[in-house]
């Protein structure tokens, strides 16, 4: 298995205008090395502990998403570094980052997780009430977190008909909140689609997509 390879291919495989997220959780820091040394930058990774260790060892020009579930306890660890936030899940986390965010002097990007499984495991909102968090008068206070986008997980499932109408779903959510972008939403990144899933999320208007076992091997 050649984690060069495995990139070339995919990225040889996707539309330019698609960003690719290499998902490195539980793999070593060699693999990771070797997507760096092709010339990747962005990794994302599912838990704070392990994101902010990678990131002490690791290049300090690497693009960290944090794609996993956030507890607010846990922003501090992260605020001084992370480059995009993808699964936040209330207006109370959001507060959370704008207040570390502050402290480095950062704005923080962030992507809403709308719930689009059917599966109880999956977390996110709905999409009404991240609309009620995009136009909310609050959010407008935040000056340093910025709203760029949703993300969401498909359903674990081999039948495509499922996967591809939550990704509609999820795509047709964000075209409907975008005409309310203001001066901390703008809302141009869909974060959505894995290594299984990851072709049916970009015919559903994708433009990010966080993808793991494909490039680095079967996690165990
Ligand atoms: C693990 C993970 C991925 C990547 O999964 P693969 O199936 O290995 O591509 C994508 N998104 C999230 C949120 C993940 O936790």
């Amino acid at each position: 298995m050649s984690v060069t390879l495995n990139l070339a291919n995919l990225k040889s495989s996707i539309a330019e205008d698609v960003e690719l997220v290499a998902v490195t959780k539980t793999k070593p820091d060699e693999l990771i090395l070797e997507a760096y040394e092709s010339g990747h930058r962005d990794f994302g990774e599912n838990k704070v502990q392990e994101l902010t260790a990678k990131f002490e060892r690791l290049p300090k020009d690497i693009k960290w998403h944090l794609i996993g579930h956030l507890q607010r306890n846990k922003v501090k660890y992260i605020a001084s570094f992370v480059h995009l936030i993808h699964a936040v899940d209330s207006l109370k986390l959001l507060k959370e980052i704008n207040k570390q965010a502050e402290k480095h002097d950062r704005v923080i990007s962030c992507l809403l997780q709308i719930k689009i499984a059917k599966e109880d495991s999956k977390f996110g909102m709905t999409a009404e009430e991240a609309g009620h968090i995009i136009v909310s008068e609050s959010l407008s206070e935040l000056s340093n977190i910025k709203i760029a986008g949703l993300m969401g997980m498909a359903t674990f499932t081999s039948d495509e008909k499922v996967v591809r109408s939550e990704f509609e779903y999820l795509r047709s959510t964000f075209k409907k909140l975008q005409p309310y972008n203001s001066t901390n939403v703008d809302l141009k990144i869909l974060s959505m689609g894995m290594s299984g899933d990851y072709e049916i999320a970009i015919e559903c208007g994708s433009n990010m997509i966080r993808v793991g076992s494909k490039i680095f091997g079967e996690r165990q």
